[in-house]
């Protein structure tokens, strides 16, 4: 049995939606790494009496922890501290000790500020300074220190009480681990162990049947914990499972090989982008055939995807040895003269073709000296599609030879935003099966 979690998200800020979580899907992550079973998040407002309901639900669904985030601050309405201390049946105390340390960090800002109410600062340092009795108390990041507050009978979940900026959070979650009070708690983790398998071009009902399959080929599926999601148009796989199941999972790994063999693209987790500064650095990628080693530098010229692409590439740090550039071509004016591409073929053609995105490979890849060129025309919509050319259509080319090009189209379903974004996936792809080649 692993221990059990929830975490309490509050701050109306989070619950309205003007500021979107990043605590809960982090700290989620997080237990995960510890094997601790997280069974749900809650988002609560700054009301204690919601903050308060929402520990009594987690108490009531028997978790050993419960991790908050948020109301760690110095004003009034910043009140998670108390309403855990109270609910723990903990009574709340000065630390007169933590009270100097807060007072040693505001020290500085109230010389910056001098105009600031000393009293109100002096106020708010007192109440950052009144734990629940018996709590341990973590180092403040910023001004606000973190609890550790366990039940005061045996029974209720130990409470960790985290400040809201994930900034402070964070490094204040590593503090938490090394308390015992929290160790103790979460004492009950198994060691689990957790692969991820990326396919890209299947639907995900594709992989639902070849866990069918692999279930009537005898290989061991309840001792796997298996998810399946659907992200930016690929496929993840991420299976959790006992050391004692690594067989199990190698034998679903060989059906999933057998079925998926030209869209499993990564067996150890690495995405698409990574494979992709991997092969231009010449180190070659997982599962990538090798490259033909070297390092080989990239260009873009993209009409729908705007530069997206280029983004894309540039993400990872160091991504200038191998990034030469972008044209962003808009226009057809823009894809001649920017670009290169003869006026002819737009007009034979069209600027969404085969023969356009071709050229813009070629463009990208002469004007921009990169060792390879890639092109993207394409309709984003939601206007401007046609019975032959209708929205989704888009048109991608890879160029690392003037005579060797990696040309294909899709049609990709959704808004704008998604069409876009999806083609910059597709691209990602397309590169990866050229330098690979
Ligand atoms: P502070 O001393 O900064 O007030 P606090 O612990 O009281 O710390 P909150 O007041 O709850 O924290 O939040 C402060 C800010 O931190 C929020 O306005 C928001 O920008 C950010 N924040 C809080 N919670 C989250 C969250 N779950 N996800 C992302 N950002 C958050
Ligand atoms: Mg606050």
């Amino acid at each position: 049995m692993s221990a059990r979690a929830g975490i309490v998200v509050t701050g109306t800020e989070v619950l309205t939606g003007r500021v979107s979580d990043r605590n809960g899907p982090w700290l989620a992550d997080r237990l995960h790494e510890l094997g601790v079973e997280l069974a749900l998040i809650v988002i609560v407002g700054d009301r204690p009496h919601d903050i308060q309901a929402a520990l009594r639900f987690m108490a009531d669904q028997r978790m050993d922890v419960v991790l908050t985030s948020g109301g760690l601050g110095p004003t009034a309405d910043d009140l998670t501290a108390e309403v855990v201390g109270r609910f723990q049946g903990r009574e709340m105390v000065l630390d007169e000790e933590l009270q100097e340390r807060i007072a040693a960090i505001l020290a500085p800002l109230a010389k910056r500020w001098p105009n600031l109410d000393q009293a109100a600062i002096r106020a708010g340092n007192r109440k950052q300074a009144t734990v629940p009795d018996g709590a341990t108390v973590l180092a403040p990041v910023g001004t606000a220190p973190g609890l550790v507050v366990p039940p005061t009978n045996d029974r209720g979940p130990t409470i960790v009480v985290l400040p809201g900026p994930p900034r402070e959070l964070q490094p204040m979650w590593a503090q938490a681990l090394r308390q015992d009070a929290l160790r103790t708690a979460l004492k009950d983790t198994v060691d689990y162990r957790q692969r991820t398998l990326r396919l890209f071009g299947i639907p995900e009902s594709e992989i639902a049947e070849t866990l069918r399959v692999a279930e009537r080929d005898g290989v061991a599926l309840e001792r796997l914990e298996v998810t399946t999601c659907l992200k930016r148009g690929e496929i993840e796989v991420v299976t959790r499972f006992e050391p004692a199941a690594q067989h199990a999972y190698e034998a679903l790994l060989e059906v999933i090989r057998e079925r998926h063999a030209d869209t499993l693209f990564s067996e150890d987790g690495s995405s698409v982008d990574e494979q992709v500064a991997a092969l231009l650095r010449g180190a070659g990628g997982d599962g990538a055939g090798g490259g033909s080693g070297g390092s080989r530098s990239i260009a873009t010229a993209e009409s729908c995807t705007g530069g997206l692409l280029a983004a894309r590439l540039t993400e990872p740090a160091g991504a200038s040895e191998y990034f030469n550039g972008a044209i962003v071509a808009y226009s057809n004016e823009a894809k001649m003269d920017q670009a290169g591409v003869p006026a002819e073929l737009i007009e034979a053609h069209g600027a969404v073709s085969a023969e356009v995105a071709q050229a813009l490979a070629d463009g990208a890849r002469s004007r921009l000296r990169a060792d390879v060129g890639v092109g993207v025309t394409g309709i984003a919509g939601p206007g401007g599609g046609s019975e032959e050319k209708p929205v989704g259509l888009v048109w991608l080319s890879v160029a690392t030879d003037p005579a060797a090009h990696l040309t294909r189209s899709v049609h990709l379903p959704g808004t704008r935003a998604d069409v876009r974004d999806r083609a910059t996936t597709v691209a990602m792809h397309l590169i990866r099966r050229a330098l690979a080649a």
